[in-house]
């Protein structure tokens, strides 16, 4: 998963609208078509792509924000259960669908001790702002240069590579194709590199 340095800066005049607007709408803030809102939400997707690279923050992978691997906005904390801090921007990571969708993220719960400070809470997963992700994850045999093979090294890492499916076949195939691909395409001059990588992103 990836390090994240800072999380979005968001305007203040937009972060207090849409603090307004959950204290009126609650659970259903998020859907809100509000101006506010809308704009929160782009600020986030904007800066989520930018620093990562266009990369889901919990497998890595490339996504886009249209196609066939789409970018979410993922609350790290549920906002079905820690609905207090759906605009909150720490709490805001860009993810694949695969990632944030039912199958493997959905509502799962990523808090033991939940505090009034986001930041004083306690998490179950590795967050990607709160923590340094190297202290929890690694690839094994990384030395040599083959971010595929994910373990964990700390309680946090192990439980969330299980529970994130990092460790999984079909995510662990996909990373090791990426690297595949990378190194191969190397050798490419870079005109040809260029196209080959316009083609791939119309399809990724
Ligand atoms: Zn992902």
């Amino acid at each position: 998963m990836l390090n994240l340095m800072a999380c979005a800066n968001v305007p203040a005049t937009t972060q207090k609208s849409v603090n307004a607007v959950l204290r009126r709408r609650q659970s259903q803030s998020w859907s809100s078509q509000a101006n506010s809102v809308l704009s929160f939400k782009s600020v986030i997707m904007a800066h989520g792509l930018a620093v990562q690279d266009s990369r889901c923050v919990w497998c890595t992978l490339k996504i886009s924000e249209e196609g066939h691997r789409t970018a979410h906005r993922d609350h790290i904390a549920p906002k079905g259960q820690y609905n207090q801090w759906t605009f909150l921007p720490v709490n805001l990571a860009i993810a694949c669908e695969y990632c944030n969708g039912f199958k493997v993220k959905g509502e799962l719960n990523t808090v033991s001790v939940p505090a009034d400070q986001y930041n004083h809470s306690e998490f179950l997963i590795v967050h990607p702002y709160l923590d340094d992700t190297n202290n929890h994850i690694r690839f094994v045999d990384n030395t040599a240069g083959y971010p595929i093979l994910i373990e964990g090294i700390s309680e946090r890492g192990v439980w969330t590579i299980e529970k994130m499916a990092l460790a999984s076949p079909y995510i662990t195939k996909l990373r090791a194709q990426d690297f595949v691909f990378a190194r191969e395409t190397e050798a490419l001059a870079a005109g040809e590199l260029e196209l080959l990588k316009r083609a791939v992103d119309r399809h990724t």
